[in-house]
């Protein structure tokens, strides 16, 4: 009897041990699985699919100037230079980053605000026609559709009910299919001056904001100035076309 309960005590040990170095492999799989976790930018995103590649990615400018010669209405604060002052390529909403300016190389050509007495609910940034496009955060594209006033336009659903607009597209970019993933910095469309009215070439560029279940869909987002001055409380029945 004793000696059974020995037997059981050194069985207990024994497990002991087995439990003992179950744990320390358990120990030693995560710390192996802690240097496989890869890297931010090459993190599964979500709606992605996984059977593709990556698509390439672009940086966005770390700069942004008025476009010289025009007159531009609501400019944010300019330095001497023509430069954006405290201009950062990235800005933070509702826990999201986006950039400010999603065409390299490109000038601001509108700014965000009251304008001929109408309310332009986005910016408007110049480069040559065809210039790439690229999408300001990794999202969904949840429109994309040609509009009378828009033009070819692209709506990109970030989440946490923040999207993005691009308007007047010559054309959408290679791979970017409603419904699908596209990732911060892929080119999304082509710079062009789409729409029913004959327009200078342009991007016209909205960050929104809100819930996308109201009878406007995208049209009843609230659109945000990434500038400031005006962030977020915008009456959008004040707002009508995207030129
Ligand atoms: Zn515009």
């Amino acid at each position: 009897m004793i000696r059974a309960i020995r037997g059981g005590a050194i069985g207990q040990n024994g497990r002991g041990v087995v439990l003992g170095l179950g744990l320390l492999g358990l120990v030693l799989l995560a710390l192996t699985g802690c240097t496989t976790i890869p890297e931010p930018e090459n993190m599964p995103v979500p709606g992605e699919n996984p059977e593709r590649p990556p698509p390439e990615t672009h940086r966005f400018a770390d700069t942004l100037s008025i476009c010289s010669g025009m007159t531009v209405s609501n400019a944010p604060r300019v330095e001497i230079s023509g430069k954006i002052a405290d201009f950062t390529p990235l800005i933070a909403i509702s826990g999201l980053r986006l950039a400010v300016a999603p065409v390299p190389g490109a000038c601001l050509s509108s700014g965000y605000g009251l304008r001929d007495g109408r309310l332009h609910k986005g910016l408007d940034y110049w480069a040559a026609l065809g210039t790439p496009i690229l999408a300001a955060g990794n999202g969904i594209v949840a429109e994309m559709t040609y509009r009378a006033d828009y033009g070819n336009m692209i709506l990109i659903d970030h989440g946490h009910g923040v999207y993005t607009r691009y308007a007047h597209l010559s054309a959408f970019g290679d791979d970017v299919e409603p419904g699908e993933a596209v990732r911060a910095g892929q080119v999304v469309g082509l710079m062009g001056n789409t729409s029913d009215q004959a327009i200078p070439v342009h991007l016209h560029y909205e960050i929104l904001t809100g819930s996308y279940r109201t009878p406007k869909g995208s049209f009843g987002l609230t659109p945000v100035d990434p500038f400031g001055s005006n962030n977020g409380a915008i009456n959008n029945d004040a707002v009508n076309n995207g030129d």
